[in-house]
């Protein structure tokens, strides 16, 4: 039996220990160390070796040593800025200890006279006599001074003393917690308790162990419990009935059949997995994730169109509104006329997106396009069968969990991601959700050809720009900031636009962060509608968006952005028939290092590989700027090292979810390191 007051003991705050109180427990606050548990992960940088001491006829100049010897002598001048001196000898020869700033009561109570007493300091020398000053390792017993003494990274106001004292005191005091692996598991770790690899974690001379048995169970741990809450929240979704969606695949063929084009054999095989969804009675709750030109509208939409035939409503949002314009004109291009299509926009006169409310709501749409105003609060839903999300890889776990509560129980989801990343963030991110990959990019498409070009050299890019115009095609010219920074010597667009509007008078325009919303619709609008040639712009290009005729994308000052980044921006052309051109501008010469990671983009068109290699190179936070987008921030695992822990978690939840494990024993492990809102509600 678990008893909970154990395990409680680390969740619970931090003034419980003694030596912290309110002050040293809100600068930890500070720090997101809120509970017992979260100072087990405050780990030692290093450590300070004063188990060997010496006499103090050995003693070295400059070194920090462990001398036992007496204190026989005070000297405490009554003048001011002078120090106090106690004078200290062993059999060997004399030190002074000296003190600055220190009470003489103080001082009589760490070195009494002619006690045998323990000091480790830094030596110095003075008029010919060792000396100590201020030291920080002062004791009558021996054996604490004579030890390895971890040193931390000081949150200011908090010593490393303070560190070691409450550190040592909670591992005294971990409770025994019950073993929540099995013995196959156990046996990958040497069968390393869960306390066992808590004290290992923290002695010392384990400082980077990373590869140790202790360290990859603790990371395993964290790996699993993550793994798991995501699994609960999917088994939680897969237990709602719903109402099975009844559609016949004749009609959906003969729908496809009118497309001027074949899906591919991963859009068949995805569109197969979310009919298979549809037609059950479980919710649906599904992430189509592809890399950018995969195909993945028209799968959405071939479901929508079941849905639909299945006597139910759509809603699809996108993240804007030139987005949602695009899908809408493409429904209503590709559906048969007794589908009624409807786009909520923000620019909707008052009166017509009243109708629109009270059309929906009498079941008098089929399908409805817009941004995330679709869920607002007044617009309801006679029969809502589907919800579509595009380009939303910023959801949380949170955010995602409340819209498939949203749509009520017939509702199912269809999440829609261009981001292609790792296997590992995959499952760490997306963990909640089934899966389905569109690896395949359409047949017949040109791959995107990718150069690298100095700076020094941008006539040649100028005059190749001249051709691709007067061939009737459009630019993307991308620039890392919008103004000049004296610190950062990127090139800015505002800088770039007046040098390209000089050379292609009335042919360009600029898009940055700053730009007001309608203004930067017009402007997409305008590119769209081929109305100028050169779109200058910061990295805000909008993701989804198809803009055929661009064909050429210019990105300046390249080795500032990541490979998947660099890969998603190339994304933006390439989409149509024609032969399409990237462009990556350096400001000197590239290292060899920065030659390897263009080669891995120049010779890859397959995001998901690109992403994988980026990460090995750069780390996990850097992929896409994941660690600012709020999913999980490990403690000890890491999605490139660890990466075969991620697998085994993987496997092993697999095998729990197939078998219907009951997974109570893993309740304290849950409860421990996912504090997420969702957890609550879940076990
Ligand atoms: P993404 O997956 O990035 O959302 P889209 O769905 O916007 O990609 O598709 C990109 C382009 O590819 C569109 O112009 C679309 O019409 C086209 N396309 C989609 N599927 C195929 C296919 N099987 N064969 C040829 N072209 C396709
Ligand atoms: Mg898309």
């Amino acid at each position: 039996m678990v008893n909970i007051n154990t395990y409680n003991y680390l969740l619970s705050d931090l003034k419980k220990l003694k030596g912290i109180g309110i002050k040293t427990s809100n600068l930890l606050k500070k720090k997101k160390i809120n509970t017992i548990f979260d100072l087990l992960w405050k780990l030692p940088r290093s450590y300070k070796d004063l188990s060997i001491s010496t006499k103090i006829k050995d003693l070295k100049i400059g070194e920090t040593q462990t001398i036992t010897l007496y204190p026989f002598k005070y000297n405490f001048p009554r003048v001011r800025n002078l120090p106090n001196k106690i004078n200290c000898k062993d059999e060997t020869g004399e030190l002074d200890c000296v003190f600055f700033n220190s009470h003489e009561g103080y001082i009589k109570k760490i070195l009494p006279l002619n006690k045998e007493i323990t000091i480790s300091g830094k030596i110095t020398q003075f008029k010919n006599k060792y000396q100590i000053t201020n030291p920080k390792y002062v004791s009558e017993n021996a054996s604490l001074i004579k030890n390895k003494h971890n040193i931390y990274s000081l949150t200011e106001g908090i010593s490393e003393k303070v560190y070691n004292n409450i550190i040592n005191q909670i591992l005294k005091n971990l409770p025994k917690l019950d073993e929540w692996h099995n013995q196959n598991i156990l046996k990958k770790f040497n069968y390393t308790s869960w306390n066992d690899a808590i004290v290992k974690l923290h002695l010392p001379e384990n400082v980077g162990k990373y590869k140790s048995d202790f360290y990859k169970r603790l990371a395993y741990d964290e790996i699993l419990s993550s793994f798991l809450v995501h699994s609960e929240i999917r088994r939680k979704i897969k237990k709602v009935k719903k109402q099975k969606k009844n559609f016949e695949i004749k009609s959906q063929n003969k729908f496809l059949s009118k497309l001027n084009f074949n899906l591919t054999n991963d859009q068949k095989i995805t569109l197969n997995e979310i009919n298979k969804d549809l037609k059950s009675n479980h919710k649906m709750f599904r992430l189509l994730q592809g890399d950018v030109g995969s195909g993945k509208t028209i799968v959405s939409l071939t479901a929508a169109f079941n849905v639909i035939k299945s006597g139910f409503q759509v809603a699809v949002m996108a993240p804007t509104e030139i987005l949602a314009r695009q899908h809408y004109i493409l429904a209503k291009k590709i559906f048969d006329d007794n589908i009624i299509v409807e786009l909520l926009s923000s620019k909707s006169e008052y009166k017509e997106k009243k109708e629109i409310t009270k059309k929906l709501k009498e079941n008098k749409i089929d399908i409805i396009f817009g941004t995330h105003a679709i869920f607002q609060k007044k617009i309801e839903f006679k029969k809502l069968g589907l919800i579509i999300i595009d380009e939303q890889h910023k959801f949380g776990v949170n955010q995602r969990k409340k819209l498939s509560d949203k749509g009520g129980d017939n509702c199912d989801v269809l999440l829609m991601s261009a981001t292609p990343i790792p296997r590992t963030l995959t499952m760490t991110i997306y963990g909640d959700m089934d899966l389905s990959i569109i690896k395949e990019k359409p047949k017949y498409r040109l791959e995107v050809k990718t150069y690298s070009k100095l700076e020094s050299k941008i006539d040649d890019v100028i005059n190749f720009i001249k051709k691709e115009i007067k061939n009737g095609n459009q630019i993307f010219w991308v620039c890392p900031l919008i103004n000049e920074s004296k610190k950062l010597d990127h090139s800015s667009a505002v800088k770039k636009y007046e040098y390209l509007k000089r050379i292609f008078p009335k042919q360009v325009a600029l898009l940055h962060g700053k730009t007001e919303m309608d203004e930067k619709e017009l402007i997409l609008n305008n590119f769209l509608n081929n109305k100028f040639k050169i779109l200058v712009s910061t990295t805000i290009i909008e993701v989804g968006i198809d803009f055929p005729n661009a064909n050429v994308i210019v990105i300046e000052n390249a080795n500032k952005f990541g490979l998947s980044q660099l890969h998603q921006l190339r994304g933006r052309v390439g989409r149509g028939n024609k032969q399409s051109t990237c462009i990556l501008m350096f400001k000197s010469s590239l290292t060899e290092n920065a030659k390897k990671r263009l080669n891995i983009l120049k010779n890859s068109t397959d995001g998901f590989e690109i992403s994988e290699k980026d990460m090995k190179i750069r780390g996990y936070g850097d992929i896409l700027g994941f660690k600012q987008s709020g999913i999980k921030n490990f403690k000890l695992a890491d999605p490139v090292h660890n990466s075969d822990l991620f697998e085994l978690a993987e496997k092993e939840i697999k095998k729990m979810e197939d078998q219907y494990e009951d997974i109570s024993k893993y309740k304290i492990l849950m409860k421990l390191y996912d504090q997420a809102d969702v957890i609550n509600d879940i076990i």
